[in-house]
Order: structure tokens, then sequence, then C-alpha cells
């Protein structure tokens, strides 16, 4: 299965996606994760990338695509993956479709504006592997720890506030059109993200197997 998901920043598109993942057996291919990736390793395209992801701003499409087309050609991606953070913007969708890539479904895990910023607040990701925590809503089994590789625990620089306000702006203008491109397919279903990451889960399972 070749799914999407689509979401607000902090909405939980990231522990979705592994959820996701484990039950189908198919790797998560998160942009997010790819550029953190490249910044720290200080590669050409993480030099790129640095000022607009600070800014709480999208990475120019040319940048991003580039790099989706690279990962979906690898052979763990030919039975299936979950694109987690990609397409946000109308260019980067119609970028899929000129790859040929089949999309089955787009989830769009809806959360209100008003919760994000608190929600962030909380978040925290491992530095060494990517996963994502939350304090309240989905804490790690030992604090400060990751659960999958005992990584540290580490608030990202985009979560204060200030800058999830620019995200958000950005995910309304630019990211947002991208449901009635999607509705328009067919492919749109929307979970509504719930307070408990289990329910969620639960909601996410349902969609996918409908
Ligand atoms: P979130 O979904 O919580 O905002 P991500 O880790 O998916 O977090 O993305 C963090 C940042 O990485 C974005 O704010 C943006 O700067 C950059 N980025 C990730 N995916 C894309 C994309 N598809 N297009 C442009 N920029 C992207
Ligand atoms: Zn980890």
């Amino acid at each position: 299965m070749n799914l999407i998901l689509l979401g607000a920043p902090g909405a939980g598109k990231g522990t979705q996606a592994e959820v996701i993942c484990k039950k189908l057996n198919i790797p998560a291919v998160s942009t997010g994760n790819i550029i953190r990736e490249a910044l720290k390793s200080g590669t050409e395209m993480g030099k790129k990338a640095k000022a607009y992801m600070e800014a709480g701003e999208l990475v120019p499409d040319e940048v991003v695509i580039g790099i989706v087309k690279d990962r979906l050609a690898e052979s763990d991606c030919q039975n299936g993956f979950v694109l987690d953070g990609f397409p946000r913007t109308i260019p980067q969708a119609e970028a899929l479709d000129e790859m040929g890539v089949r999309i089955d479904k787009v989830l769009e895990i809806h959360v209100p504006d008003e919760k994000i910023v608190t929600r962030m607040s909380g978040r925290r990701v491992c530095g060494s592997c990517g996963a994502s925590y939350h304090l309240q809503y989905n804490p790690p089994k030992v604090e400060g720890k990751c659960d999958n590789c005992g990584g540290a625990l580490v608030q990202r620089t985009d979560d204060h506030p200030d800058t999830v306000k620019a995200r958000l702006k950005e995910y309304h203008e630019k990211t947002e059109p991208l449901k009635s491109y999607y509705e328009k397919q067919g492919k749109l279903v929307v979970v509504e993200g719930q307070e408990e990451v289990a329910d969620t889960t639960r909601l996410t399972l349902a969609a996918i197997e409908a």
C-alpha cells in the first residue's frame, strides 16, 4: 500500500507513520527526518535547507522533490511506503503524479490550530533515530531516553512557539489545498487526532483497513 500522511505540524503524522509501518511492514519516508539528517551531517542539501527550516518555512520544492524521488527508487519502497510530510505543496503533489507514483490513500490527521501550539511545547524527539514523543501524551518508558534506541530526547529548535506559528501559516497557505487535490481523486480520508495516541492509532488502523 502506498500512503500519504497529511496534517498540520504537530498533528502526530510521525507517530502514526510509525504505527502504520509496523503494521504493514513498509518503510516511512519522512522528509523532515531526511532533511534533519542532512543538516546534522552538513551535506550541501542540508546547508540549503537550514535557514528555511529554522524559520519554520518550507524548503524549496526542487530540493524535497529530488530527495523523495531518490528515496522512492530504493528497493525497500517497492512493496509500499508511507510518505510522512510529503507532499506539502501542490507542485510537490504534481511531481509525484508525474513520477508515475500510484497513491492508494491519503490520511489527514486533523487537529485544530488551538491544540497544536500547546501540543508542540511537550514534543520531544530522539536525537539519534528521530522517533517522536510527547511529555504528556506519549512519554518514553525512561525519562529523556528513546524507547527504540536509547538516544537522548531533545526539543527541536523549530518547536518553539514563534516558529510553530510560522509553520502553521505555511501549512494553511501551501499544504491545506492538498486536501481538495486528493479529495477530487477520491483518496482523502480524515482521521480526527485524539488526545491519547492509542485512540488516534485505532482510528488510523481502521482507516487503512477500510
Ligand atoms: P512537522 O510536520 O512537525 O512540521 P517535519 O519534520 O515534517 O515537521 O518538517 C519540519 C520542516 O522540514 C518543515 O517545517 C520544513 O522546513 C521542512 N520540510 C519537511 N518536509 C518538507 C516538504 N515536503 N516540503 C518543504 N519543506 C519540508
Ligand atoms: Zn531513538
